[in-house]
């Protein structure tokens, strides 16, 4: 009836059905205030509670401790990449391990204000292992130590946080936001784009521990650009990504509804190791990352041929299963199977392998 797809895309992604319906029954009138939350002040009573509401149930769903502002900002994970050093960078040197495109993006961006130093990479290998974190050259003036905490396009995730000798932990969770608990204390800031496990596109939410919120950033920050301005105004400095907000604190809902972070979790390593057994045992398909650093929720894979690839790629999509190309920087396939991707989807996407296999091999 709905002619909905498996939408395997790596982000923006697929959002869980109930929450787009609910959306569209709210949208030209929402709960009897006669407009669509697109359409009202930010300012206005109706938004405050959405926004409050959408902030307490993250809290809920991660335990946040009191101590932590949860700040909903725009520019996307990408401006976290500046904003971060800017903010923390007070001695102008920080540690970064390079696991991936968007652990480097976030290094070079670094180094335009300070030292940026690559402890740890796996470059050496396409970024297809985490390297072994436990006794890094931790440098002794660093700010911060820098990770991603989950690798989108190279389909691996930290297993286990780095040692950071007492240095400040700062990681991007991206695209494994909300996928399984997490103790938000071992981390000085932890943040994540939204559009990959969470909402729409636009917004990223940056969980800072106040006493990292100051105005000693470094000359020249833009007022927008301090953690403290954005904290002080509640998000709310100029006008946020009001309908985003409002899309996300619905996911939130529905992750409570579904038994929080745990049984997401639950569900997550059951998803991912129907794909991952089909992928160990299959003649054709083989995962592209060494078995104990592979993610719960991107999951990169290939044949031996790239007309394979393609055959497989564009007779998936002719069966229903989008976006299952891999990213442009490591070709073959790769399907992320966030939160709301149905167990239904998986099973039916290796059933379709399968098949594809038997016909082709
Ligand atoms: C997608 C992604 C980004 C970039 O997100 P934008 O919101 O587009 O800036 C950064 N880090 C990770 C891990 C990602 O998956």
């Amino acid at each position: 009836m709905l002619n909905r797809v498996y939408n395997f895309s790596a982000g923006p992604a697929v959002l869980p059905e109930e929450v787009l319906l609910e959306a569209q029954e709210e949208m030209m009138n929402y709960r009897g205030c006669g407009m669509s939350v697109m359409e009202m002040s930010h300012r206005s009573k109706m938004f405050d509670e959405i926004i409050e509401e959408c902030q307490q149930d993250l809290r809920d769903l991660m335990n946040i401790p009191d101590n932590y502002k949860v700040l909903f900002l725009q520019g996307g994970a990408s401006l976290q990449f500046a904003q971060i050093p800017m903010n923390l960078m007070k001695n102008r040197v920080a540690d970064y391990i390079v696991t991936g495109q968007w652990a480097k993006k976030a290094w070079q961006e670094a180094q335009i204000y300070g030292t940026a130093n690559k402890i740890a990479s796996s470059e050496d290998k396409t970024f297809s292992y985490i390297p072994d974190c436990s006794d890094l050259p931790i440098s002794p003036e660093a700010d911060y130590v820098y990770i991603c905490e989950n690798n989108t396009i190279f389909g691996t995730e930290y297993k286990k946080l780095p040692n950071t000798k007492g240095k400040l932990l700062v990681s991007d969770i991206s695209s494994n936001f909300l996928s399984k608990p997490v103790d938000v204390e071992k981390y000085g800031i932890v943040y994540g784009g939204v559009q990959k496990n969470i909402g729409p596109a636009g917004m990223v939410i940056s969980i800072v521990r106040e006493d990292l919120i100051t105005d000693d950033c470094l000359e020249g920050t833009p007022t927008m650009m301090k953690f403290k301005t954005q904290a002080d105004a509640g998000s709310m400095y100029n006008t946020p990504n009001c309908y985003c907000i409002y899309m996300c604190g619905k996911v939130f809902k529905w992750l409570k509804k579904n038994g929080g972070l745990s049984a997401m979790q639950q569900r997550n390593e059951a998803k991912a190791k129907i794909l991952y057994d089909y992928l160990d045992s299959s003649n054709m398909f083989r995962g592209t990352v060494v078995k104990e650093d592979r993610s719960l929720m991107n999951v990169p894979f290939v044949t031996d041929s790239a007309d394979l690839n393609a055959k497989f790629i564009a007779e998936a999509k002719a069966a229903g299963f989008e976006n299952l190309k891999g990213h442009r920087v490591v070709g073959g396939m790769r399907a992320s199977i966030y939160n709301a991707m149905p167990q239904e989807g998986v099973e039916a996407l290796v059933a379709f392998m399968k098949k594809f296999e038997e016909e082709n091999l």
